[in-house]
């Protein structure tokens, strides 16, 4: 039965990226199809593992086969094949979180910048498109019948055909019919992908350490003279890198082999190689990428790293080894202690597993403690990507304080002195005698923060402030309370206040005034309702006539926020409006108080602060139609 079917929408407009060839490296299709051939010989390893039922004698290969005349490349696997329902699911959909987002970002970027943005992305299979105008695959899943095999055929153009068919052993076949350009038709093309030697090269270059063979038939000299004979050889080594000793390995090895092993589509920002010979031997070799994927914080990105024992590869995301705040970090472990038939659920309880883990996080920790110290540049370049992350860890870490411990220096926050990335420690170095605590603010970026009007006093008195422009920035300088002994204190919330004398006497002004407009601020209180807990004069504040803070301990503003977005409504935060007494409005405010406090421009001027000082915030006041109705009334009168 033969069907044609369209390709999902995001699928299409990343085919149509694919053959309209943003890629520069038109070579990487071959990698990306001998990643996904020694993908289903894997998968076809572990499932026979399992499932005795499945005879397979035939050993594990991969084919390459060029063509000249018919001007094709033939790929195929005795792998664990697809079904018809796999072969729609995994070849006519992009499965992954973000990809809409992806597109759309990297529809506005363009040139250097969509190359970079591409580049994060994998696109697999539809690298097929960057040569061929046709690809064909043909397919049989392990364990079904010879008449089971499927056939799917596209041009990339928006349309696939799927049809059954029969094929003899289990497996999948690529067969790529090339544009003339990659062809020897093309001879000013810089590529002729039918050439055998062309092909042995791209596979010695990327797919060394792939650990199946990689066959392709060779024409030597054969008895008779003009009778060449054909000679199957084996390209790649299959020697892992990692059991190579690390002096023996140079950078660009490690580069091509993160990119064949772990489909990284560039070279890996740092990598770390560690060899163990204690009571448990184990050898990780493990990166972190140079962008962060885009689904890293969705619930289908898929963290862990692959699991080898004795070089034989055992299992792929096993997420046992790395706690969930180095989710990002890819790679591998190869352990002869732990068996090679392991189950996932065996695994979660193997202790051989949590040492090696706890050995890896330390030493990860280790590695970008030497980058913050050693090379403050590409560690800027580190947290941009996955900084979230560590602060993730940070928050987590709130009943572990030796885990806080070892995370809390690794962190960098922009602050009010220039802007630049700066340590805990590099902020606490710099605070002059008489500031006691670390002071924080938050919002939604560095130029927001800067115009709070609580901002003010704190750069008269050249006092600098660490920016929280990341939700969970907020989470995790709450988990730590304290740093060096010095508490961390939110410029916007209740109890804050600066201890030199010049501050210090105008609090006490304001208290004093404050003890003689109790009523009205009772009553401004009750003008706005519920939406504010308290209303008070405050000190904070110096040309600014309103701001809004919110209680000690509890959650901010966007805290609330963050947390309401995850339907948890349980943690409100307490709002408190103060107003700045020396203010012209305060007057104004007396005045009208003065008339009677249930007067409608009373009340509107009251409800009119709430709501400045809501935007002030960077929040959306209620009924913003409202409150530009009276600014315009305001502007009119
Ligand atoms: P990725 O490899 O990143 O998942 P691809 O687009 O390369 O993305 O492939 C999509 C899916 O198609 C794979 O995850 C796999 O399930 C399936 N697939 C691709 N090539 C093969 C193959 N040679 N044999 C079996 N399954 C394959």
């Amino acid at each position: 039965m033969s069907e044609k079917m369209q390709f999902q929408a995001e699928t299409k407009r990343l085919l149509d990226l694919v053959v309209n060839s943003i890629y520069t490296n038109k070579e990487i299709f071959l990698r990306e199809l001998i990643s996904n051939a020694s993908d289903a010989i894997d998968k076809l390893r572990i499932e026979s593992l399992t499932n005795k039922s499945l005879e397979i004698d035939i050993e594990p290969e991969i084919f390459i086969l060029p063509d000249e005349k018919t001007k094709t490349i033939t790929i195929s696997d005795n792998g664990i094949g697809m079904t018809r329902e796999e072969v729609i699911a995994n070849i006519g959909t992009i499965a992954k979180s973000g990809t809409k987002d992806f597109l759309d970002k990297l529809h506005e970027a363009s040139g250097a910048a969509a190359q970079e943005l591409i580049g994060q992305f994998g696109v697999g299979f539809y690298s097929a498109f960057i040569v061929a105008d046709k690809v064909e695959l043909i397919t049989r899943k392990v364990g079904t019948s010879t008449a089971s095999g499927v056939k799917w055929t596209s041009d990339g153009a928006g349309e696939y055909e799927i049809e059954n068919c029969n094929k003899e052993i289990n497996g999948t076949i690529i067969v790529l019919h090339l544009k003339k350009e990659f062809t020897s038709d093309d001879t000013l093309g810089e590529y002729d992908f039918t050439d055998v030697y062309q092909l042995e090269r791209l596979i010695k270059k990327y797919s060394d350490f792939v650990r199946y063979p990689i066959k392709m038939n060779f024409e030597i000299k054969g008895k008779a003279e003009d009778e060449p004979e054909i000679e199957i050889r084996t390209i790649n080594s299959m020697k892992p890198l990692w059991a190579r000793s690390k002096s023996e390995i140079t950078n660009e090895e490690y580069d091509e082999f993160f990119k064949q092993q772990l489909h990284e589509w560039e070279a890996p920002l740092d990598v770390l190689h560690v060899k163990a010979e204690g009571t448990i031997e184990y050898t990780a070799l493990l990166c972190i990428p140079k962008h962060a994927p885009n689904n890293l914080y969705y619930s289908d990105y898929e963290a862990g790293l692959q699991l080898y024992s004795r070089h034989v590869f055992i299992m792929d995301k096993c997420k046992d080894f790395l706690p969930d705040y180095l989710r990002f970090v890819k790679g591998l472990v190869d352990s002869p202690d732990l068996p090679l038939n392991i189950s996932r659920e065996l695994l979660q309880q193997s202790t051989g597993v949590k040492v090696i883990g706890k050995a890896l996080e330390k030493n990860i920790q280790k590695q970008l403690g030497k980058m913050l110290k050693d090379d403050r540049k590409k560690y800027e370049t580190f947290w941009k990507e996955f900084g979230k992350s560590i602060k993730i860890g940070v928050y987590h870490s709130v009943f572990d304080t030796k885990l806080q411990d070892s995370l809390k220096d690794l962190l960098i926050f922009p602050t009010s002195r220039d802007g630049k990335f700066s340590t805990l420690a590099e902020y606490v170095e710099r605070m002059p005698d008489f500031q006691k605590k670390i002071y924080t603010a938050a919002g939604k970026d560095s130029a927001a923060i800067d115009k709070l009007p609580q901002m003010e006093l704190l750069r008269d008195r050249g006092l600098e402030v660490i920016y929280l422009t990341d939700p969970v920035d907020e989470f995790a300088v709450a988990a730590l309370k304290k740093y060096a002994d010095k508490e961390i204190q939110s410029i916007t919330q209740e109890n804050f206040e600066l201890d030199d004398a010049e501050s210090q006497k105008v609090k006490a002004e304001v208290e004093e005034i404050a003890k003689t407009r109790e009523d009205l601020l009772k009553d401004v209180k009750a003008a706005i309702g519920d939406a504010v807990n308290e209303v008070r004069l405050t000190s904070r504040l110096k040309s600014g006539a309103v701001c809004l803070v919110t209680g000690e301990g509890g959650p901010s503003l966007t805290m609330e926020k963050t947390f309401s977005a995850m339907n948890n409504s349980l943690f409100k935060a307490k709002v408190i409006l103060e107003l700045n007494p020396n203010h012209a409005v305060f007057k104004k405010l007396e005045n009208l108080h003065a008339q009677g406090k249930d007067s409608p421009e009373f009340k509107d001027l009251c409800n009119t602060l709430y709501s400045l000082a809501l935007l002030i915030e960077g929040f959306m006041p209620e009924n913003p139609a409202e409150l530009a109705n009276k600014i315009t009334d305001l502007l009119t009168k």
